[in-house]
């Protein structure tokens, strides 16, 4: 089975992705992490610190998230949250179908506006919807 490497958070962030990103590389790594996800038949190792999709990131200076001032404690806190939620460590691997079906079961509303709010991307409610279409639909 291929393995992934993701920031946690950034399970949430593809709940609703829609192709969008910082720029044409980002979106194109975001967009293919997003369909390995999805298809569930990969190894997921959830980290609080810089991922694949990261790499791929025009806000990333080396292994630090350089997004907005104090973006690096404001990430890496909200992966801590998502981990301690999903209930487990930094770096664990989890198959991505448990990794959704935690998601799915473990994270509501709730939680997602308690730490996503400030995110640039919450005025479009796309994560919010993803994670209904989830609860509706554990395939999608
Ligand atoms: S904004 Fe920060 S956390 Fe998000 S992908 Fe870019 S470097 Fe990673």
């Amino acid at each position: 089975m291929s393995a992934l490497t993701l920031r946690a958070h950034h399970l949430l962030c593809a709940l609703g992705y829609r192709g969008l990103g910082y720029d044409a590389a980002f979106a194109r790594r975001m967009a293919s992490r997003v369909r390995l996800l999805r298809r569930g038949e990969v190894l997921v190792r959830l980290t609080d610190t810089v991922d694949e999709v990261c790499r791929r990131c025009p806000h990333r200076l080396g292994e630090e998230c350089r997004h907005a001032p104090g973006s690096q404690e404001r990430v890496r806190r909200r992966d801590r949250q998502v981990l301690d939620r999903l209930g487990v460590p930094p770096g664990a691997a989890l198959n991505a179908r448990e990794a959704r079906r935690r998601v799915r079961e473990r994270v509501g509303e709730r939680e997602l506006a308690a730490w996503c709010a400030e995110c640039p991307w919450w005025e479009r409610a796309w994560c919010r919807r993803g994670l209904a279409a989830l609860r509706h639909d554990p395939c999608f």
